[in-house]
């Protein structure tokens, strides 16, 4: 096993992927491409489904979040799993629907839903729209009057808590695009005022500490505000919070060092907290969602692409360019995220060969990594980047119009297209 139990190398030295050959993968969907093993999704799934039925009870259940990986399959998966489903904008609405994804367990987040947006949410039956702020308040009950629909809603609530994570993916502390602070008392006017909405369901309170989060920590610290917060809201406006979404953010072990997140004990520790805060306040026990993304689909996903140019500058480095990059995976480029890269060609030869690993873009801050060490690799030698099934196929773009890398999911069936690659038909298709 190399990282997590999709990974492998077989008896020709080659990398394994789900079983596959990565070698015999390349050859036959070309590169770059992406590659999910579908079954290390599904246990993924069912690890969470029964760590919630053991530790949250009731109706609990987690929703998958497809920003992470968004395309019909992977809901089809999601939904044979059981799991409910968080959409962050009209465009994953639409997928999940054309995928037939039951719309009646997805919730509908974003900071800054248009008019438009909340009215394609209530034609499709979207289950809970996770209401952000004032602005969105008031348009989603003006919109629902004019159906005379009865929407079910959440409310975003910022719990003020940095999980000294990246900057960049923090986003439950008090200075927040997203959700109205209970730090700053505006919390409970945003409650009152919901609840004086004749055409909204209020059904309980939304909350997201950051991404990539190792230690169950902030996880109980939001839950400790949050339950706070719901007793304080029975006892001023007599409203008993029935669902507590809890958000995503459990971490994923990129590189060797990451530690190993035990998903099924964190979810314990949570629900123990969760009984320990309801007993302390009295409250009913919520429904719990949790919304994890990465966690999901990261460690089954791979990125194989095929090495090119391979340069040494004596004194300062070698570089060894692949025929992808940023367009199919800019989180280097974002954040310095670090991955684990492998020459799946020579995957039992000894890795001695420092590398920066870069991309095929007219533009220098094209890389995936700046400290690989690999086989050393020859040209046409088959390059594997390893957790790559999160945010890399839904990140991806068409700069320097690169066409996008076909998804293949793997599982015992065989291996099946989820998403084509895109032609330069594709490429020029949209323009007039
Ligand atoms: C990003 C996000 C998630 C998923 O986070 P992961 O780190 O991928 O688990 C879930 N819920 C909300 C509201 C988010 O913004």
């Amino acid at each position: 096993m190399l990282l997590h139990p999709s990974f492998d190398v077989n008896a020709a030295g080659h990398l394994t992927v789900a079983g596959f050959d990565a070698c015999e993968l390349a050859e036959q969907f070309g590169t770059p491409a992406y590659f999910l093993d579908e079954d290390a999704v599904r246990a993924q799934c069912r690890l969470y489904r029964e760590a919630f039925r053991e530790s949250f009870g009731g109706s609990s259940l987690p929703a998958y979040a497809g920003k992470a990986l968004c395309c019909k399959k992977i809901y089809s998966v999601i939904a044979e799993e059981g799991l409910a489903a968080d959409c962050v904008s009209p465009g994953e609405l639409h997928t999940a629907y054309k995928a037939g994804f039951p719309m009646e367990k997805v919730f509908f987040h974003g900071n800054n839903k248009t008019d438009e947006d909340l009215r394609y949410a209530l034609d499709l039956g979207v289950g809970h729209i996770v209401v952000d702020g004032w602005d969105e308040l008031c348009a989603l009950e003006k919109i629902a009057a004019e159906k005379d629909a009865r929407p079910r809603i959440l409310l975003r609530i910022t719990p003020g808590i940095d999980p000294h994570t990246h900057k960049k993916i923090v986003t439950g502390s008090v200075d927040s695009k997203f959700g109205v602070a209970v730090a700053t008392g505006q919390a409970f006017g945003f409650v009152r005022d919901a609840l004086g909405c004749s055409h909204l369901v209020l059904d309980g309170f939304h909350c997201h500490v950051g991404s990539q989060i190792f230690d169950t920590e902030p996880f109980e610290d939001a839950c400790d505000i949050m339950l706070a917060f719901i007793a304080k809201v029975r006892a001023d406006f007599g409203f008993e919070a029935k669902i507590l979404n809890l958000g995503g953010g459990f971490g994923v072990r990129y590189v060797e060092d990451d530690p190993e997140v035990d998903i099924r004990g964190n979810i314990a520790r949570l629900g123990a907290e969760i009984d320990r805060m309801c007993a302390l306040y009295g409250v009913e026990k919520p429904a719990v969602v949790m919304e994890p993304g990465r966690s999901i689909v990261a460690a089954a996903g791979c990125t194989l692409y095929t090495c090119g140019t391979v340069k040494s500058i004596p004194g300062f480095r070698n570089y060894v360019s692949v025929d992808g990059g940023m367009p199919d995976n800019p989180r280097y480029a974002l954040y310095q995220s670090r991955y684990t890269i492998v020459n799946a060609s020579r995957a039992s030869a000894p890795a001695d060969f420092p590398c920066t690993v870069a991309g095929r873009c007219c533009e220098s801050g094209d890389l995936l990594s700046e400290d690989a060490v690999l086989a050393e690799p020859k040209r046409g030698d088959i390059i594997a980047v390893l957790v790559t099934g999160a945010y890399n196929y839904s990140m991806a773009s068409n700069y320097n119009r690169i066409p996008r890398p076909p998804l293949v999911l793997l599982s015992k069936r065989g291996a099946e297209i989820a998403v084509r690659r895109e032609t330069y038909e594709d490429l020029t298709a949209l323009d007039l």
